[in-house]
């Protein structure tokens, strides 16, 4: 390892990297290692060389159905466990991850690629969700009201779902755990993950974490699979099984679903976004230009909240353009462990491919490049940060998700227009809005169909605020009041006295 290297990490997250090379990690089931029932390995990369770092089991189905018995087992006894006491167990995880923030967020850069800032950063988060959810846990309330008719009394309880499947993506490998994983544990329930191929590493390694904060055996199951829809057509049909929380794509969100209708689960489905930047001519430009970096450039790009669409008013769309590709220009791309990084990698090569494609139809079909447009010339999954002027409104690249550092600009006149344009997808999980005249801002904020809004705002994920999206964006909210109930059946007892 080299000396720069060591002074950027800090001698924790520096060991933590050299453990890496050659590392094997079993599946973590009822609290213990083993192998898959098969012997199957899934190997895992680095995007920033495409070298492979590290092994971990892959998981049968038989080995699925295995966590799922030990989580029912696991459940029935924590179920019983007094709220303050879950809720303290909750809070020794969040000390725990806190505590090992250099180690999970040198993991993290290692099968994710993003820069080492972002993925600190994305340890904090991660973790505060058990702390957001310790305290959440000790206030889950019912509700006593007395029958119209004056007949009984109306006694509602929430009681927890029992069984949680997590299924989850590669592009927040903590996070996405925790935001579901952090108020299921607090509401009672046993979970077991499939953690996302590219990324089982994180996924391993909080799990042991949470069981030296103390989190009881069997009720957190780690089960990485290399043939996850097999996985989950056994998971889904355990009996104990009675919801399945899902972040990932909108396509197999579908398929999840589907399958989960047959036993009528419980679902949270956290889905893809398009998410629309809207720039109106009285917005301060320096505000929206960093702004827009922060909506689209985080996390190497691939972010479900990320800035897909600038629509920008016409009076401004040539200065906000520039500015942005000046912007954009600027930022040193590379490996998320060297120096001053602050866009790593694309997760794999078929995104690149993708990111690729979109740009050359973009300007195939006359948008001009301001800035980028060109992958790397060096190994690893790399694309320059672009800016493409001139898109057209409704092409392939304002309706894809892009996950990928490329800003395409529309330009409009009529506010009618844009909101046409803004809403003119199935999806509807973000919307940015940037203007001085905070009324106008508002209005608009309520006519972009998207759970969430940034208003004069780049960054709004915040785990008291309620995370989710409108039409094919999802189903359910994680985090805030509402996150913890969706992890809780509703129980009314009829009763007098
Ligand atoms: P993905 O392809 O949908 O995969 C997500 C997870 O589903 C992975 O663990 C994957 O496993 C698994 N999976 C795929 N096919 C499956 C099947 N037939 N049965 C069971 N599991 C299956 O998504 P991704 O590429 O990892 O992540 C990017 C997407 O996630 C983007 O669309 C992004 O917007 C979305 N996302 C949404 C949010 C949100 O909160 N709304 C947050 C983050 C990301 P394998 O890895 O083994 O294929």
């Amino acid at each position: 390892m080299s000396d720069t290297i060591r002074s950027v990490f800090g001698a924790a997250a520096a060991t933590a990297r050299r453990r890496l090379a050659g590392m094997y990690r079993q599946l973590f089931i009822n609290g213990g290692w083993r192998d898959g029932s098969d012997g199957a390995r899934i190997e895992v990369d680095d995007p920033a060389t495409g070298d492979i770092i590290a092994e971990v089991a892959g998981g049968t189905p038989a080995d699925a159905l295995a966590a799922c018995s030990a989580a029912e087992r696991a459940q029935k006894s924590w179920a019983k466990v007094a709220p303050r006491e879950r809720s303290e167990v909750l809070r020794s995880c969040w000390q725990t991850l806190v505590a090992h923030t250099d180690e999970l967020a040198t993991l993290i850069v290692s099968e994710h690629g993003k820069p080492l800032a972002d993925a600190k950063g994305e340890v904090t988060y991660a973790a505060e969700f058990f702390r957001w959810n310790a305290e959440e846990t000790v206030r889950i309330r019912g509700e006593l009201a007395i029958a119209p008719s004056g007949a009984n009394r109306i006694l509602v309880h929430h009681p927890p779902v029992g069984v949680v499947l997590m299924i989850t993506p590669w592009n927040f490998p903590a996070a996405m755990i925790t935001r579901k994983l952090a108020p299921a544990l607090g509401a009672g329930n046993a979970v077991v993950i499939k953690p996302p191929s590219q990324t089982p590493l994180t996924a391993l390694r909080l799990a042991e974490l949470l069981s030296e904060a103390g989190v009881p055996d069997g009720l957190v199951n780690v089960v990485p699979t290399k043939t996850s829809g097999a996985w989950y057509d056994a998971a889904v049909d355990h009996q104990a099984v009675r919801m399945v929380s899902f972040t990932g794509s909108t396509e197999v969100g579908r398929v999840l679903l589907r399958r989960a209708a047959d036993r009528v689960l419980k679902t949270v489905m956290e889905l893809g976004g398009n998410a629309p930047f809207v720039v109106f001519a009285d917005a301060d430009l320096d505000a929206a230009v960093e702004g827009a970096m922060v909506a689209k450039m985080r996390h190497s790009a691939e972010t479900c909240t990320a800035a897909n669409r600038f629509l920008v008013e016409a009076a401004v769309a040539d200065e906000f353009t520039a500015r942005l590709a000046e912007a954009m220009a600027a930022v040193r791309v590379g490996g998320g462990l060297e120096v001053g990084v602050s866009c790593g990698p694309l997760i794999d090569a078929p995104s690149l491919e993708k990111v690729s494609n979109l740009v050359d139809a973009a300007v195939s079909a006359g948008a001009t490049v301001a800035t980028g447009g060109t992958r790397l010339d060096r190994s690893g999954y790399f694309y320059a940060p672009t800016v493409l002027a001139g898109v057209a409104p409704g092409s392939p690249i304002t309706r894809e998700e892009i996950f990928g550092p490329v800003a395409p600009v529309v330009s409009f006149t009529d506010v009618d227009q844009m909101i046409d344009l803004a809403n003119d997808t199935e999806m509807g999980l973000t919307g940015y809005v940037y203007t001085r005249d905070l009324s106008k801002g508002l209005a608009v904020s309520e006519r972009i169909q998207a759970g969430m809004i940034g208003l004069n705002r780049g960054a709004l994920s915040d785990p008291a605020a309620p995370f989710g999206g409108m039409k094919q964006s999802g189903l359910g909210r994680e985090g805030s009041t509402e996150g913890i109930y969706e992890f809780c059946e509703t129980q009314y007892i009829a009763t007098s006295w």
